[in-house]
């Protein structure tokens, strides 16, 4: 039986790698008609941010993402927030102290930071030195109780056996193995403020859920030959492991880490941009994971169908905003329209373009806007950008627009439109093409330098929707506004 878990640290909001994390076992366990658990690791308190659960939970849920078990869902295998499984942990750390596996360690902050000055000092990777080192039990419990009686709080251990390799099949990367006296001295199972440390919370965890597979980013590579420690020592079989290649910006080729503010990481900003969730999705899939065929867009129903995880890449993924946008445009092209316009209208009012309290009649306006620039947008945000000159006064004409117009030419053109579009019986997109053919057969000009010197004039801009639907959802008013300016 399948069993994955995501299993998120509360420590902000949803960020595209931890996304993908998710999203991966989603696939992967409804392709298998297995079992998705979402577990909320938030043992370290210093770093939970407030809200910070929900927060992912709710990214996730937008995204389409969604579970079998976990905090807000239940399920046997409960509780799934680590915060609320400290007696579960306690009472496995117990069982190692008592059977010798783990023992309370002493040394303060400061002690081991000199060791770890010390061994750098000597050129020796950084680590935990047994400070119990060849001492009898009762030397050994005698050194604890002069400890415990200055008042030091200790955490506790784990022994790493000596001389011995851990090694897995990574489903993603291949054959992995460790030496044990590789790994950085015996590590800590509990903190002195008695939570479980991540490498020894996550695996009696993955163990008491039954999780069968572990998909997670690279970053944790180091981790495993620690988890694969503790179950050995419980005699536990460990789950299968995959490890996902890191995330590259593909601008600048560099590691993509949280603090590189060229590029929107979280999945919150994108929302607010208006993307849309189906194609987020899709884009997330393929860093990472690559289908069979030339197809880059896929339905969520098709990549369940095909998802398998031998398909996920040893090389790192490209992050590119580019391609995010296209994919994006993708969707937007096909989208539901009430959907973008009401991703569009909030667009247009956070950035007070539109009132908040909209009329009917001006409802009906954005529709019209929405529909004409639909064909252009990556995602909803860029029609603030796009449709000022619905919005704004005529700016004065840049030097390539006077260029275009300001020539014999160009005059007769506009002052033969603007005449014409008082002759046309309705103002609508269609008569405005037909004022447009008129004014050619009177002037004799055609092509660009028809439409060119028409769409600067009437719009203000070189740039634009179809030129018939932009001068109707302009409006006569502004219109022959925009061109009396142009010839003045
Ligand atoms: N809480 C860990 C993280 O957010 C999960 C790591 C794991 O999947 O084991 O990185």
């Amino acid at each position: 039986k399948i069993r994955v878990r995501y299993a998120p640290s509360p420590t902000g909001h949803l960020h595209i790698g931890n996304a993908r994390t998710a999203l991966f076992n989603f696939l992967f366990a409804r392709h298998n008609k297995g079992t998705l658990v979402l577990r909320i690791e938030d043992t370290d308190t210093a770093r939970n941010v407030e809200g910070g659960s929900k927060s992912q939970m709710e990214n996730l849920h937008w995204l389409g993402i969604d579970w079998d078990e976990g905090p807000d869902k239940g399920g046997e295998y409960g509780p799934y927030r680590q915060s609320e499984r400290k007696e579960i942990y306690n009472k496995l750390i117990k069982q190692l102290l008592d059977e010798g596996k783990a023992y309370y360690s002493y040394m303060t902050e400061e002690e081991l930071e000199a060791q770890r000055e010390e061994q750098r000092a000597m050129g020796i990777a950084p680590h935990y030195v047994y400070e119990y080192q060849d001492m009898t039990a009762d030397e050994i419990k005698e050194a604890q109780a002069k400890a415990e009686a200055k008042g030091l709080k200790p955490v506790v251990r784990i022994h790493i056996p000596k001389g011995k390799t851990y090694e897995w099949d990574d489903i993603v990367k291949g054959h992995i193995s460790f030496e044990s006296d590789t790994i950085g001295g015996d590590f800590v199972i509990q903190k002195r403020d008695g939570m479980p440390t991540y490498n020894f919370a996550v695996v009696v965890d993955d163990h008491l859920m039954e999780i069968s597979h572990v998909l997670r980013g690279d970053d944790h590579i180091a981790n495993t030959p620690k988890q694969l420690v503790v179950y050995e020592a419980f005699g536990w079989e460990p789950p299968k492991f995959g490890h996902m290649t890191l995330i590259i910006n593909a601008a600048t080729g560099k590691k993509l880490s949280k603090r590189d503010e060229s590029v929107l990481q979280f999945i919150e900003q994108y929302r607010d941009l208006g993307y849309l969730p189906e194609a987020m999705f899709n884009f997330i899939t393929l860093l990472g994971w690559s289908p069979v065929g030339e197809s880059e867009i896929f339905s969520q129903r098709q990549l369940i169908k095909d998802f398998d995880p031998k398909r996920l890449s040893k090389s790192p993924a490209a992050f590119d905003e580019k391609k995010l946008e296209w994919v994006n445009n993708q969707y937007v092209k096909t989208a539901n329209r009430d959907e973008l316009l009401d991703l569009a209208l909030n667009n247009l009012q956070e950035a007070g373009l539109v009132d908040k309290d909209i009329t009917p009649e001006k409802m009906e306006w954005v529709r019209q806007l929405v529909n004409i620039y639909s064909v252009q947008m990556s995602y909803t945000k860029q029609i603030v950008d796009f449709s000022h000159i619905f919005f704004e006064d005529k700016q004065a004409l840049t030097e390539e627009e006077v260029e275009e117009i300001k020539n014999d030419e160009g005059r007769v053109v506009i002052e033969e439109f603007r005449k014409q579009l008082n002759l046309v019986p309705r103002y609508t997109a269609v008569q405005v093409m037909n004022a447009i053919q008129a004014t050619r057969k009177v002037t004799g000009v055609k092509g660009r330098k028809l439409f060119m010197p028409i769409r600067i004039a009437a719009t203000g801009s070189m740039v634009g929707p179809g030129i018939g639907e932009a001068i109707e959802l302009m409006g006569k008013d502004k219109v022959e506004h925009n061109i009396d300016l142009t010839l003045s």
